[in-house]
Parts: structure tokens; sequence; C-alpha cells
């Protein structure tokens, strides 16, 4: 009989299924109309039904199939007892059918860490900018980023009725990553994506010291990764502290899957080890190609303002 499949490609099977029913979630409470919204820091940093539910479903379903690995999720939510309703105990059979990398195959449950965004780009979400919104499951091993499932639920909302709503992306370094085609921007242009809602003067300074072709601020860091991998920007540039663990974790796995590199603003490579400390203090770098030319031009002024 045929081995059963390692349990990282066990996790990912199951992740990118728990991320579709969450996509379900983000849409439904959308069209029921009431967010809930409640202010966690500040006007700046939301939190709606939608977050707390998908939350709850994501690991709450994840859990009951793993109950050994750590999951942490980004909302600080009650104790409550998950409604059945919320559960997804699915799995996607083409991901179980490829082979996991020979380093990854002896990994045990209580090895893995998995780092949740149950809903990034909220701000957006609530200010009806659909598509900058993304569910973010990231898979962690030794500290490492090493697997990771985007879901964007409003993928191809505004083209059309007969258009699918709505993708998966998945990835696995030393497999590869899939749901998306793959594009560069074309050589020697320089277009940078960063926040919309998160801006400082220290971010503007950066982009500015880059002199970029041209600038796209959306919300999201899943958002921003998927421009990369899209080939729309060459580079996401944010000098400033917001960005949390569960933001890059998933992202982080996705881009290195396909060659692609993510530090902070000083060229550290993040941790994702469960004892972290969850913010990434010193910014983000992240790019598909080419990397060097833009670690190399972040002004000293912007590295000496972001302490690791
Ligand atoms: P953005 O690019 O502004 O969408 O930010 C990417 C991620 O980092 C989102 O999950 C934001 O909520 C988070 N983030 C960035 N800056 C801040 C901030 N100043 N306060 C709270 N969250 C932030
Ligand atoms: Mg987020
Ligand atoms: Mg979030």
């Amino acid at each position: 009989s045929m081995a059963s499949p390692a349990l990282l490609m066990r996790v990912v099977a199951s992740a990118y299924s728990v991320a579709e029913k969450a996509a379900t979630i983000v849409r439904n409470v959308m069209a029921a109309g009431d967010l809930g919204i409640v202010e966690k820091t500040g006007a700046n940093d939301l939190q709606t039904k939608a977050d707390r539910l998908v939350q709850m479903s994501i690991c709450a379903s994840l859990a009951r199939k793993f109950p050994k690995v750590t999951i942490i999720g980004e909302e600080e939510l009650p104790a409550d007892e998950v409604t059945e309703e919320l559960i997804e105990d699915g799995h996607c059979e083409e991901i179980l059918k490829k082979t996991c990398p020979a380093q990854y195959t002896g990994i045990k449950e209580e090895e893995l860490v998995i780092w949740v965004d149950p809903l990034d780009g909220t701000k957006e979400y609530t200010e009806g900018l659909l598509d900058h919104v993304t569910v973010l499951i990231g898979i962690a091993y030794g500290g490492k980023a090493i697997a990771g499932v985007i879901n964007q639920p409003y993928y191809n909302y505004e083209a059309g009725a007969d258009v699918v709503l709505g993708r998966t992306i998945w990835g696995v370094l030393g497999i590869g990553a899939f749901g998306f085609q793959l594009t560069e921007v074309p050589a020697g242009k320089h277009i940078i994506v960063t926040t919309r809602s998160h801006s400082s003067t220290l971010v503007n300074d950066c982009i500015s010291a880059l002199n970029p072709d041209s600038v796209i601020r959306v919300g999201g860091a899943g958002n921003k990764i998927i421009q990369l991998i899209e080939g729309k920007a060459s580079a996401y540039v944010f000098a400033s502290p917001g960005c949390k663990k569960w933001d890059t974790c998933a992202p982080e796995a996705i881009l290195h899957a396909v060659g692609g590199k993510i530090t902070d603003i000083h060229g550290n490579s993040f941790q994702y080890n469960k004892e972290v400390k969850h913010m990434n203090s010193a910014g983000v770098l992240a790019t598909l190609r080419n990397y060097d030319y833009y670690a190399s031009r972040i002004p000293n002024t912007v590295k000496q303002s972001l302490v690791p």
C-alpha cells in the first residue's frame, strides 16, 4: 500500500480548504452588511466580524486535525466554543499528490508553527477595496517560513459575472508556488508597492530615496506579495514597524518558493518560531528579483530609525 503523505503536505492540503472556507465567510459577512467593526489600537487598526469568525474557523479546523501544532492567530478572541458550521475538514487532493521535499518528510506536529492572519487588509475591506483582502495561513518549521496559503476572496470581483470569484495561491519551499501566473516586471522598471492606509514620513522618505518610476499604494501584506509575483511591482518597501509575523509568514513562503526574497529593511531575515515577538519592528523589503538593487539603496537614516 501507499505510504501516507508527509505531515507537511497534509497540513498544506488542509490549509488550502480551510482558506477557501474562510473566503466564503469573508464574502458572506460583507454580503450580510453588518461588519461589526471594533477599533483595536485605533482607527487604523480594525477588527470586523469577518476577522473574528474566520480566525475561529481556521484555528479550530486546523487544531482539530493537527492538535499538537502551535497555531498563532492575529486576533485576541474570547475562548468561545466554535460552532460546528465554522469547521472545515476537507483537503486539496492535488496538494497531497505532490512529493514532500526530503528535508521536510520527518517533521512532527509539535515542530510546526502556523501563523494565521484571518483577514489581511481589514481597513480596505471596510472601505470596499475588496480585492486588497487576503486570508493568510503561513507554516513555519525551525523558525523558517516553509509553506503558505494565500486566499484572495474577491479576486476577479470586477471582471463580470462569467468569471470565478476568488482564488487560492499556495506554495512550499522546494516544490514551488501555484494558483497564479508567475510574471516579472519589465527589465529596468522600478515600481514600488507600499501601504495605502499606514503611511508615515519615514515610509515616504524611504520610497523617495529609491527614486522609483512609479508607486502603487494598496492594502494588505498578502496583496502586496501578489503584486510582486504577478509582475505588477518590483519591490515591496515598508519602512515602518506595523507589520506582524502573521502578515509575512505565508507571503514569505510563497515568495521564497519562486526565488524571491523578503527581509526587514536592514536585510535581516524574519524568524517564525513560536516564542518570537510578533512585530516586524524593522519594516519590510521584498522583491521577486533584483533584491540587492533595492537593499543597497535604503538610506542609512531610514535604517537608523527602525530598530529590529
Ligand atoms: P498595509 O500595507 O498598510 O495594509 O499593512 C500591512 C499589514 O500590516 C496589515 O495587516 C496592517 O494591518 C498591518 N499594519 C501596518 N502598519 C500598521 C500600523 N501602523 N498599525 C497597525 N497595523 C499595521
Ligand atoms: Mg494583516
Ligand atoms: Mg488581519
